[in-house]
């Protein structure tokens, strides 16, 4: 049976099994609902609200007033009895289909929440002790506390390869602090997703996240099938230069050669400089008329954000949408930075895929995106054009040395994502392996996957738990790989538009600037549905396809 369902403007074709839940129940779904968006959504404004004042100010009284707000969350959420209807009311099988999917998302919302309360107190208490001492956690060389910020300095600079080998192996040292209470909060988290009819954490927070395991491997395969020749390829370039500066011989090259200390990150090799043009935009108005040009205006978002340094603020850069009635705000620290004018780029792609352009006729808990990795993926797709010679140009901005500058932009987005994109597979790999058995050689699978995937050396003997080292790994569970796959729907949104818009131009070529037409894409096929589609049937309904690695690997095959 089909039914059309109005929203804002778009029409969707949802196909509906039989009826199968009486009046009764819907409207007791219902009421369900509103009681919930009743009972949370002053806490969500609240935390919101006080987590942005904690951020823009570092005052601590707000950081307290956020962590008040998110405790009586957890709480209702957890709330035992609400679940329980939650779940009856999601095995009833509403069939209209905007009450089905409040209910199925406020089911995982809850669902996450009913751990057993001692065993998560136990759980907390184990990440705070891991997340406490990553903050005091200093690399130490010659019996000297290197600050982070040294660490990565030395390792972007230094020629001596004896002094990098000693730096890397210190900032690794925080994997031997951490190693025994994260082994053991994997086992707590393991404990937690049992209880809950789950083989293990891992599965349980992909089911959450509306996920599964097996689909992820299957898309991470391709994706490695895709990228292991380009990847071959271009970290033969980096390490040729890397070996030159250190002078050593590329056979000779170990992890600490390159300039992170888990090469996730493609090493500033190369000889332009991207900051350039930078140097006399005005990176915030340049965003302002590229987003106007697409029909995407952000005058509101900018009039409500936190833009520039300051003291006490967070050095850090993020977009917000406090209360889902386009409150959205983006708080960043520009500096006239290539890394600044991308990074607003996609801050500012986070914003317009808000509830600044979702109808305020969606219910509010589907008022939001549709999930993390579209949204990053939106954010990425916008991001990139900082690194486009044509782009700057179009835009007015004087870039001094066009084909130098070409040449190594290209370069360098290429080797960014490539870079990336192997590294994610070794976090996803590792991460889903862990949890499937964590009291398996972890140094050791940790190497395996380091090797296989990044192609780096494992140091001759080493067995220490560099995994622990990732912060991520204790403190982000199971959430890395939605950045991989924001890069996926990125380049697929991007090659629609081009095959759509542009009628089949050369996706390299297309770049938005002027054309309002890109905007009504991303409102209509993107934005506008917001979470009354899942991820898989978005992606469906903006491309045609579901997510694959295909259009993420073609844009490296063009170069
Ligand atoms: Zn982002």
């Amino acid at each position: 049976m089909y039914r059309m369902l109005l929203i804002g403007g778009i029409t969707l074709a949802i196909t509906t099994g039989s009826a199968t839940a009486d009046p009764e129940t819907t409207a007791k779904a219902r009421a369900l609902i509103d009681a919930h968006v009743k009972a949370i959504r002053p806490l969500e404004i609240i935390a919101g609200k006080a987590w942005w004042d904690a951020n823009t100010t570092g005052d601590k009284a707000a950081f307290q007033k956020k962590e008040d707000a998110q405790n009586r969350l957890d709480a209702a959420l957890a709330n035992a009895a609400t679940f329980a209807e939650l779940k009856a009311a999601k095995d009833a099988k509403i069939d209209d289909k905007l009450v089905s999917r409040q209910i199925d998302l406020l089911y995982l919302m809850y669902l996450e929440k009913q751990v057993d309360p001692a065993l998560l107190k136990k759980m907390t208490a184990k990440a705070n002790a891991v997340e406490a001492k990553f903050n005091v956690y200093r690399a130490k060389v010659n019996g000297q506390e290197l600050a982070d910020s040294k660490v990565r300095e030395l390792l972007k600079s230094s020629t001596d390869s004896n002094l990098r080998k000693t730096v890397w192996e210190a900032s690794k040292g925080v994997g031997k602090d951490v190693e025994a209470d994260l082994k053991e909060l994997v086992k707590l988290r393991n404990q937690a997703a049992t209880q809950l009819g789950f083989k293990n954490f891992h599965a349980m927070m992909l089911f959450i996240n509306e996920q599964e395991g097996v689909e992820l491997v299957k898309l991470f395969d391709e994706l490695d099938d895709l990228t292991r020749e380009p990847y071959a390829k271009a970290k033969a370039e980096i390490d040729e230069k890397l070996a030159a500066n250190a002078g050593v011989k590329v056979a000779d090259l170990m992890p600490w050669h390159y300039h992170d200390s888990f090469f996730q990150e493609s090493p500033a090799v190369f000889d332009v400089d991207l900051d350039q043009p930078f140097k006399t935009a005005d990176i915030l108005e340049l965003c302002r008329k590229f987003y106007a040009g697409i029909d995407l205006p952000i005058d509101d978002v900018i009039a409500r954000s936190d833009l520039y340094e300051k003291k006490g603020k967070s050095p850090h850069a993020f977009c917000t949408d406090i209360d889902r009635e386009a409150g959205v705000r983006v708080l960043a620290n520009i500096t006239a930075t290539e890394y600044w004018a991308s990074t607003m780029l996609h801050e500012l792609g986070h914003a317009v895929y808000s509830s600044k352009n979702i109808p305020q006729s969606v219910p509010y808990v589907l008022r939001g995106e549709a999930h993390i990795l579209t949204t990053e993926g939106v954010a990425m797709q916008f991001q990139k054009f900082s690194k486009s010679r044509a782009w700057l140009e179009k835009m007015g901005v004087k870039v001094e040395n066009p084909a130098a500058f070409d040449a190594t932009s290209t370069k360098v987005l290429r080797n960014e994502l490539l870079i990336f994109s192997r590294w994610c597979q070794v976090m996803l790999r590792f991460e889903k392996a862990m949890y499937e058995n964590p009291d398996q050689d972890l140094n050791k699978l940790w190497w395996d996957y380091v090797e296989k995937y990044q192609l780096l050396k494992r140091p001759v003997g080493r067995s220490e738990p560099d995994y622990a080292s990732k912060i991520h790994i204790c403190s982000a569970p199971v959430y890395y790989h939605n950045y991989m796959m924001g890069q996926l729907f990125a380049s697929q949104v991007h090659h629609t538009i081009a095959k759509e818009l542009y009628d089949g131009a050369a996706p390299s070529s297309v770049n938005y600037i002027g054309d309002k037409r890109v905007g009504g894409f991303m409102k209509a096929k993107i934005f506008e549905p917001a979470r009354t589609l899942s991820w898989r049937d978005l992606m469906k309904f903006a491309t045609g396809a579901e997510l694959s690695a295909k259009a993420f690997a073609l844009d490296f095959q063009a170069k």
